[in-house]
């Protein structure tokens, strides 16, 4: 396997105020076709100036990358969270200078942050798979164009948990320990 730790990709809001640096090879490459994902950037694109997000499939493309992989290197000031329920563990984060969709923030616990692709600058990282695309309106075809699946397939899960056991690897490298490989605490188990 290459090892490219020096590649670096920017995402750019349509106006330029905002920026984004990615780190590295991304996790993967996709468009999502999830219900939350056609909700929420469909609210997105009603904003004024906004530009289309969805493909015509009503898909998403996301380069996802591990959260330590991603920095606002520019604007940050400017970015704002939308949700589409309020109790929402995800926020679609927009540009508010000029009403681009810039990335996703899930849940805490998640490691890994999805980045709008048109927003990349220079070369498009290639988009490898289609997924949950059960939830695609009926009458629209998907494009034959790459790999498609119904939900989430055993692939991408893959990749998210190779990232994240080399993310854990990247940190317990580093001069400070991961709390979860300090040893176990001595006092018995109460139950
Ligand atoms: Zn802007
Ligand atoms: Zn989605």
């Amino acid at each position: 396997m290459g090892k490219a730790p020096d590649v670096r990709h920017i995402a750019r809001c349509a106006c330029g105020e905002v920026e984004l640096e990615m780190i590295g090879i991304p996790i993967v490459s996709v468009v999502c076709h999830c219900d939350d994902c056609q909700t929420g950037f469909l609210q997105l694109e009603t904003l004024p100036g906004a530009t289309p997000i969805l493909d015509a499939a009503c898909g998403t493309p996301c380069v996802l990358y591990r959260n330590d992989r991603v920095t606002c290197t520019k604007g940050a000031e400017l970015l704002e969270g939308r949700k589409i329920r309020e109790r929402s563990a995800t926020s679609r984060l927009v540009a508010t200078c000029c009403n681009s969709a810039m990335l996703m923030r899930l849940d805490d616990i998640r490691h890994w942050t999805p980045v709008y692709r048109d927003r990349f600058v220079g070369d498009a990282l290639a988009l490898e798979m289609r997924i949950n695309t059960q939830f695609k309106p009926e009458g629209i075809a998907l494009p034959a164009d790459m790999a498609s699946h119904p939900s989430i397939p055993l692939r991408f899960i893959a990749r998210l948990i190779s990232a994240r056991i080399a993310m854990t690897l990247a940190y317990s490298a580093a001069s400070s320990p991961s709390p979860c490989l300090r040893p176990m605490s001595t006092a018995g188990c109460s139950g």
